[in-house]
């Protein structure tokens, strides 16, 4: 590798180190802090960014990482370690779960909205261990967010009770919310996230029926913190680890 090269992969190395590092020591500190029970989980949402980026949190000891769009999934789990332990969180096409559910260290779907779409991915998912699963629930009510909406009950459990009993190759973990921007701007210590603090009674009205505590994948890079306060735990962090992304419009431009 030339030298200048070289330079500028050690320099991005030393940078996305520093920056996991002050992650995951807000969350310590928070979890400390707070007396909670069980760290959260972070998920590193790596779309739009390089492998060597990911390869590189990789050789910090980080294994959950988060993509968006099916097809970039796919060829980075090709080139990357097989003991990757991949999140789609990506708007889930019903065309798409063929495609998904195979990859044999796809640990979790974080976007699952029908039963149908369940279906696909049980069948689909052959041989392999059993690929978890998250409810996505739209919390915020926005016209734009995907998922079973918050006050619907009897829905998410019809849901929940169909992973559980009709595909035994999927496992449900838990429930997802991407929470609206004015919740996340607007919540602190004296006003609690809205749309967290949703997804925390669906998770109470849901697990009671079910008879089973469910996970709480909510907290993204400016909320996080809010995020393990109410309950979350799984969090999924992007751009404060590997700083801006392009939006797709610009990385049209990128990639052509
Ligand atoms: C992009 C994305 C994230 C990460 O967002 P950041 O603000 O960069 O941390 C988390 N969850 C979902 C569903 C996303 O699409």
């Amino acid at each position: 590798m030339p030298l200048r090269r070289a330079m500028s992969t050690i320099s991005r190395q030393l940078q996305l180190e520093q920056s996991y590092n002050v992650i995951k020591h807000k969350v310590e500190q928070c979890v400390l802090e707070h007396k909670i029970p069980k760290a959260p989980r972070i998920v590193a949402v790596s779309k739009y960014k390089p492998s060597d980026d990911i390869k590189a949190l990789y050789d910090l000891g980080q294994r959950h990482f988060g993509e968006n769009y099916v097809q970039e999934l796919v060829e980075k789990a090709k080139v990357l370690p097989e003991d990757i332990q991949w999140h789609f969180i990506g708007a889930l096409q019903s065309n798409k779960c063929k495609v998904l559910a195979p990859i044999p260290n796809l640990y979790a779907i974080e976007t699952l909205d029908s039963a149908s779409k369940a279906d696909k991915l049980n069948k689909f998912r052959l041989d392999l261990p059993k690929l978890h699963v998250y409810i996505q629930i739209n919390t915020s009510a926005e016209a734009q967010k995907n998922g079973l909406i918050y006050s619907d009950i009897p829905a998410i459990v019809a849901l929940a009770n169909h992973i559980m009993t009709k595909c035994p190759n999927l496992a449900l973990e838990g429930l997802m919310t991407i929470g609206s921007v004015t919740q996340s701007v607007t919540s602190d210590d004296h006003h609690l996230n809205q749309d967290f603090q949703r997804l925390v009674e669906v998770q109470k009205q849901v697990s009671a029926v079910i008879g089973r505590e469910l996970e709480l994948s909510m907290g993204m890079s400016t909320d996080y913190i809010e995020a393990i306060k109410q309950g979350s735990t799984n969090i999924r962090v992007g751009s404060s680890i590997f700083g801006a992304r392009f939006n797709k419009e610009e990385m049209k431009h990128v990639i052509s």
